[in-house]
């Protein structure tokens, strides 16, 4: 609830989309959060705009260069924020006693340790960090329950569908009378194309989606439609589901978010514009509500909500992130990493849109596989399906 205190807030992945939106949230309640630390790999100049603009305590770069610069600058400014850089300045700050609430917005792996080491102290853990939670599920989940973590799902999915659970799903969802979690899905910006027509699509094209504003990452993910694989694993995960009971619906609108169905028939949905700070604002609040700088949904406007079933004929990951989970140990590991191998490729011009389902299938077919019940085993198994991904693009080219 909220005290006299503003609560301390650290932002892993200050200087990207979600982390951007946090702060905008952030800054219009001075007097509940106040921010302890910002993070960003190399983009500087972004993070000393921050730095002037919201004040943390901390700063932490990749690079002990680009700290070296940003404490020359915030020196000059007459700020005394302490500049740290490299991944166990991360993992320091992420699990800082300092702050009760950290935003895990960090891309891609390279945000597992950081936010497990918020997990383990204990936080309030806003997770829109999904590929941590995808590679690490069950000890990810098992640190959650061991350490008292409040984890709050910033997806936008997932966040829907918390706020359409009742508070004691964590028993387990039979329990409270869930049979189906349905994770809507954009569809993406080829929403309809046939498998022939996407083999010669651009980076561009495949970034500019249709209904969201996000980093490169995530939006090739979307319009691979492995966002929605690795969400639906995800869900299994943050929900305790199978992954049989999540469908995915396609709904290009993006104006609900997902939905969840009980067995007396009724199927509860959460509405939005579609705008990251509402499960942004969900998340830090909880279990109170806060105004986040979003409009009302505007139902006129909207005028009418349309649902399709996804093509997985012309949209491979889909059916490869179930499979993954389906096999489960480190294959939703494997999968992760050899995808984000496959979408740096393609977003650096070394392989074709449709080339990233064939590197991903290759790298799961070529992975024996292997128990994740240790962090070591976890990581272990992300660098060999990178390496493995990297072969295979040699031998792709
Ligand atoms: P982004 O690329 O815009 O930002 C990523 C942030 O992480 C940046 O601050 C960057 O500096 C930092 N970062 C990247 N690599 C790093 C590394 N190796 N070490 C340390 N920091 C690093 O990404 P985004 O769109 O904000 O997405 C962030 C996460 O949130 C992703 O996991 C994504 O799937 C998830 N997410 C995003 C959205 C969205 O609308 N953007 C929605 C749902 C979930
Ligand atoms: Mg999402």
């Amino acid at each position: 609830g909220a005290s006299n205190r503003p609560q301390a807030v650290t932002v892993l992945g200050a200087t990207g989309s979600i982390g951007t939106s946090t702060l905008d949230v952030l800054a219009r309640h001075p007097e509940r959060y106040r921010v302890h630390a910002l993070t960003a790999a190399t983009r500087r100049e972004a993070l000393l705009d921050q730095c002037l603009r919201h004040r943390p305590r901390v700063a932490v770069l990749s690079h002990e260069r680009d700290a070296v610069w940003l404490r020359g600058e915030l020196r000059g400014a007459g700020l005394d924020t302490e500049v740290k850089s490299g991944e166990t300045a991360l993992v320091e700050v992420a699990e800082a006693s300092d702050a009760e609430v950290v935003m895990a917005a960090i891309v891609g792996a390279a945000g597992l340790l950081p936010t497990l080491a918020a997990v383990r102290a204990g936080k309030r853990v806003l997770l829109a960090n999904k590929e941590a939670l995808v590679m690490s599920g069950a000890l990810f989940m098992d640190a959650v329950d061991r350490h008292g973590a409040v984890l709050l799902p910033i997806d936008s999915e997932h966040n829907a569908i918390y706020q359409c659970l009742p508070p004691e799903h964590r028993g387990g969802l039979a329990r409270v009378g869930v049979t189906q979690l349905l994770l809507t899905a954009s569809g993406g910006p080829f929403l309809g194309w046939q498998a022939g027509d996407l083999a010669m699509v651009t980076p561009e094209q495949a970034c500019a989606h249709p209904n969201w504003s996000m980093g490169r990452k995530i939006s090739v993910d979307s319009a691979t439609l492995m966002n929605k694989g690795l969400e639906l694993i995800e869900a299994c995960w943050l929900f305790d589901a199978r992954p049989d009971q999540v469908k995915v619906v396609v709904h290009p609108q993006s104006v609900i978010h997902s939905m969840v169905a009980y067995s007396d028939g009724s199927v509860i949905a959460q509405l939005g514009n579609p705008d990251m700070r509402t499960p942004i604002a969900y998340g830090l609040a909880w279990p109170e509500r806060i105004e986040a700088g979003v409009e009302v949904l505007d139902l006129f406007q909207v005028a009418r909500l349309d649902f399709q079933a996804p093509d997985e004929e012309a949209f491979p990951c889909l059916r490869l992130a179930r499979e993954a989970m389906d096999a489960g140990g480190a294959a939703p590991a494997v999968l992760n990493a050899a995808n984000e191998v496959a979408v740096e490729a393609f977003l650096a011009g070394r392989l074709s849109f449709t080339g990233i389902a064939e590197v991903v299938e290759g790298v799961l077919d070529a992975s024996p596989l292997q128990a994740a019940t240790e962090l070591e085993a976890i990581l272990e198994e992300d660098r060999r399906a990178r390496e493995r991904a990297e072969r295979y693009l040699e031998r792709y080219r």
